[in-house]
Order: structure tokens, then sequence, then C-alpha cells
């Protein structure tokens, strides 16, 4: 019998990171196969991204989804939402998807993790997948990354503008600026988020960010917009010819000493 092929995988978010590692392998690999693991829960700047990629680079990108969707593994996990302590959410809807894809086929995974960086990504414990690091190998750190998306071409996904995360809109991974910005830009979506929170309330309180509800967060939003702004205004002074969007991704990393891993948000 021959021998099965090695397959090559590599994961997009609809992140700036995973999207450079494609700019950076697409012709290196031909053969890779790409799959952006899909919660159905998506900003929908991430699937305009996504389209955007596969028509730049001629790329097919294979969606991975849970059989049964967030409400329903929310409901299996008694209404309790994930949380970074509790992140059913990653297991669920996408570790599993991803797993069964693979399925017991030798695969090489490329992983977007930069030379700058220290976080995990989705490394299997499955011996039969072995993950590669290209960024750290080449030593590309965050300045490359910018750099290869505007020289492609592809740039920055939208929501860039205001979120330095692909992800779940509800993701409790995101900044108080950031969630007071889908309340503007995505009032449906923040409304979405709320009721999560109170329609598992019954007695007990859940919250997707650690220290207060969204409705107590959005009462005070012209203050988290003037911190913000002050920020700003320090950043752009000390690094005054850094593009803006450079800018805000360093002020969203810098305000939160929780990265997610890689398997979510690259
Ligand atoms: S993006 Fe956030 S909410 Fe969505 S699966 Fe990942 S950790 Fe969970």
């Amino acid at each position: 019998m021959p021998e099965k092929k090695v397959r090559h995988i590599m994961g997009l978010s609809g992140g700036k990171d995973s999207t450079a590692l494609a700019v950076l392998l697409h012709k290196e690999i031909p053969d890779m196969e790409y799959f952006f693991c899909d919660t159905q829960k998506e900003l929908s700047e991430t699937y305009e991204y996504l389209e955007r990629i596969k028509a730049r680079f001629g790329l097919k990108i294979n969606y991975l989804s849970s059989e049964r969707g967030f409400d329903f593994w929310l409901d299996m996990y008694g209404g309790y939402l994930p949380s970074p302590r509790t992140r059913w959410c990653t297991r669920k809807l996408k570790i599993e998807p991803l797993e069964k894809f693979i399925g017991d086929d030798e695969a090489v995974s490329y992983v977007g993790i930069r030379a700058d960086e220290d976080r995990s990504g989705y490394v299997s414990t499955k011996p039969n997948i072995k993950p590669v690091f290209p960024f750290k190998e080449r030593g590309l750190v965050k300045a490359d990354i910018y750099r290869l998306l505007e020289e492609s071409g592809i740039g920055l996904p939208d929501y860039y503008r205001w979120r330095s995360r692909s992800g779940c809109f509800f993701c409790f991974f995101q900044r108080k600026y950031e969630w007071v910005k889908l309340s503007e830009i995505h009032p449906d979506l923040f409304a979405e988020a709320v009721k999560y929170e109170k329609e598992h309330s019954d007695s007990r309180i859940y919250t997707w960010a650690d220290t207060e509800s969204l409705t107590d967060l959005i009462k005070r939003k012209d203050r988290v917009i003037a911190d913000y702004e002050e920020a700003l205004k320090r950043e752009k002074k000390n690094a005054p010819n850094k593009p803006l969007s450079e800018v805000f991704a360093d002020i969203m990393d810098g305000e939160d000493l929780t990265m997610p891993c890689l398997m979510c948000n690259w």
C-alpha cells in the first residue's frame, strides 16, 4: 500500500499574524490546507477579510464548525459563560472540529507565533500532529508582520480600527474600549452579548468581563473612551511615526496581561 502523504495545515483566524503567515508560505507550500474554525459568532468583518484573503492569494479555506453551536454547549455547561479560566468554547468550537478534520493523518501544523512573543498556540498533544513555527525560525517580529501584510496588498482587517484581535464578538478577552466600540459599531451584537449575561444570571451572576456587567460598563463609556484617548496621545508622542493601527494594537496589548492562545486570536 502506498505511504499516506503528510498533510500541511494552517489555521487562519481572520487576524493579522495568521494572514501574514499565509502571505509568507502560500507559494512555498502549495499543498497547504487552510482552515478557519468558525464558531458562527464571529464579526462580519472577519468573514469579509477571509474572502479577501481567498481572492487575493487564490486559497481555498476549509470552514470547520462544531456540529452543535455555542448555544447548545452553553446549555450543556449549565449556562456558565466561558471565561479565561473555563474555556470550554475553545475546546468545543475550535479544537474538537480541528482534531476531527485531521483525524489520524500525519500532519505538519504551521503556527504563527512570532519571534518576539511568548505565548502558546494550539500545539496538539496528538502524536500525529507536528507543530512548526516559521516566524520564530526566521526571527520575524511584529514589525515584519505589518510589512508582510502591507507589501502583499492585503492590509489589515477592517475591525482593526477598533478591535485588535479576531474571535467571537463576545470574546471575554476583549478590552473595555473594544466592548464600548462593539456597542457603537455593532449594537445588535452588543445587545446579544448583554442578553447572554442576563439570561444566564438566574440567581447567579455571569459577566463576560471580569469585574462588571456590560450594562454597568456602558454607563461609564465616556470615561473608557477618555482613558483610551489619553493612552493614544501618550503613545503617539513616544512613537510619532508609527501608523495608527499599530499604535492602537500596542495600547490594547499593553492594557491586557492575559493573552489568549493562538487557537482563537492571531
Ligand atoms: S474567540 Fe474567545 S469566546 Fe470565542 S472561542 Fe475563542 S476564547 Fe472563546
